[in-house]
Order: structure tokens, then C-alpha cells, then sequence
């Protein structure tokens, strides 16, 4: 599997010359299979220039096909739906696998954002493209391009996503962000750390620092320490760092890795490798 960033920041879209090394888009990532099957991951405004990446390809000329991920449909996760290109073109097709527990509510969610209130587009019915919207059981693994997907629930503020365990047959990978537990200091859920277990890769949210998450409990999000921990108890061959607060500089993401580095080395997870995602940078697995 290629696994390409293309937005890596939490909860707003946060472009400047100080965000410019990590990024500044928010979530979006894209999985490619060893044939060539595309899956895509959330679909915030990274995903506006994973479009235009794609529309060089088979998606412009209406020959591509693609599943999408959605862990859930807070703005930073759908936002860029409106501006990806190969929506507009006649013949690609995509699936859309989220949350909403029926394709009626989840599409009328992603309906909703298109309201001319906020959007030119009126309507997703005014996508050229197939795009076909079903809603995950979580238990119930599915095919999404070949690859074995199944789903897990976390708490995220006073809502819920979804983290996804993504399998090729000799590779897997976790992805889960937004994740908040909602007490502070608490171990990892052990239903987290099963549904992570032995992942090659875990991308984690590590949206703050543990001072910052304590004055923003609320919010749902991880600090590094609860990823750093997560990757420990689940025995995981490497963590991403993921979803960084809008408001933390370049400078702050380095120190974030550090602390990271620092605490998994502490608490015995020293073997793990560690990740920061950048926008634009490739991991295979
Ligand atoms: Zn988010």
C-alpha cells in the first residue's frame, strides 16, 4: 500500500508561512493497492489537490474509480467534497463508505453542506460522476478496491468516528483520528488497542500537546501521549503523527514529534518508528 498525505491538520484549514512545512490543509489521505486500486480517506480540503492530482490521470477523462473513507462529517472531513474535480466528470465512479447508520441520512448530510446557503453547487445531484453513498455496519467487514476494511466507533467530543482497519492480505493499516477519550489520563480503550493491534502502521490523531488537551477536553481530540500509548499497548510497527491543532505552528509540530519520540522511547515503545504526516509525502507499507 502507498499511503499519501494530503491534509494533515485538524478542524480548520490553516495555510500561512507558518504552517508551510507540514501543511496546512485539513484531513485527506490517500491509500493506493498494489493494483492500482485507490482508496481515499476523509475528505477535507487535502482532498481539492488530490483531485487535481487525479484529474491528470484516468479521472479526466471519466475512466476512474475510487472508494472514500469518511470517518465522520465534521467540516474538516468533508469540506473538500465541493471542490474535487473528478466529481464533474462524466464516467468516474466513486463509493462512499461513512458513518449516519443508513445511505438516506448519510447522504443527506453530505447533501446538506450543498445547500445554496453555503455552496454554489446546490446539490450533489449536479455531480457528473456516480457517486454512490453507503452507510458502514461496524462489525461488518467490506471491500473497498480489494482491500479488507473494517470499522470501529470512538468517542470525539459529543459525537462519534470511525477508525478504520485497512488490510491487503500481508500489510495493515489503522487509521483513526479525532479520537477523544473522554477521561482525562485514562489508558487506551482496550477495544481501541484490539481493533489496532499489530498494525503496520497506526495513524493516530496527536492533535495537541497534554497541556492543551486538558483545557480543551471537550473537543474530542488526542494528545501525543494518548497516540503514543495506543501505539505501545496495541504493539504497533509504526505511528503517524496526524491532525495537528490549527493553531500550531511548523515549529510546534517539531516539538510535538520530539515529545512524542521522547515518550514512546519511555514507555517502552521504543522498537516503534515515528512519523509526523506532511502534506505531499509518500509512506509505503
Ligand atoms: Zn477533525
Amino acid at each position: 500500500m502507498k499511503i499519501r498525505f494530503w491534509g494533515v491538520r485538524g478542524s480548520i484549514p490553516a495555510p500561512g508561512p507558518d504552517t508551510i512545512r507540514y501543511g496546512g490543509n485539513t484531513s485527506c489521505v490517500s491509500v493506493e493497492t498494489r493494483t492500482g486500486g485507490l482508496v481515499v480517506i476523509d475528505m477535507g480540503t487535502g482532498l481539492m489537490h488530490l483531485g487535481n492530482h487525479l484529474m491528470t490521470g484516468a479521472f479526466g477523462k471519466g475512466q476512474g474509480r475510487a472508494s472514500i473513507l469518511l470517518s465522520h462529517t465534521h467540516w474538516d472531513h468533508i469540506q473538500g467534497l465541493g471542490f474535487f474535480p473528478p466529481v464533474f466528470v462524466a464516467g468516474n465512479q466513486f463509493t462512499v463508505w461513512g458513518p449516519g447508520g443508513s445511505p438516506e441520512v448519510l447522504e443527506g448530510i453530505l447533501e446538506g453542506q450543498m445547500d445554496p446557503n453555503f455552496s454554489p453547487l446546490q446539490t450533489l445531484k449536479n455531480f457528473s460522476a456516480t457517486f454512490d453513498v453507503r452507510a458502514v455496519r461496524c462489525g461488518l467487514p467490506f471491500d473497498a478496491e480489494g482491500l479488507r476494511v473494517t470499522c470501529r466507533e470512538h468517542p470525539h467530543g459529543s459525537a462519534t468516528a470511525l477508525a478504520f482497519r485497512i488490510d491487503d492480505g500481508t500489510r495493515t493499516f489503522v487509521y483513526a483520528s479525532d479520537v477523544g477519550q473522554p477521561d482525562a489520563g485514562a489508558p487506551p480503550h482496550p477495544d481501541a488497542i484490539a481493533f489496532y493491534q499489530g498494525a503496520d502502521v497506526l495513524l493516530h490523531d496527536t492533535t495537541y500537546r497534554p497541556e492543551d488537551q486538558a483545557t480543551r477536553r471537550n473537543r474530542g481530540f488526542s494528545s501525543y501521549e494518548d497516540a503514543a500509548d495506543a501505539a505501545i499497548a496495541a504493539r504497533v510497527g509504526k505511528l503517524v503523527m496526524f491532525h495537528y491543532d490549527q493553531d500550531y505552528s511548523d515549529a510546534d509540530v517539531d516539538e510535538l514529534l520530539a515529545s512524542c519520540r521522547a515518550t514512546l522511547d519511555a514507555r517502552g515503545g521504543a522498537a516503534i518508528g515515528l512519523v509526523p504526516a506532511r502534506e505531499g509525502e509518500e509512506l509505503e507499507i
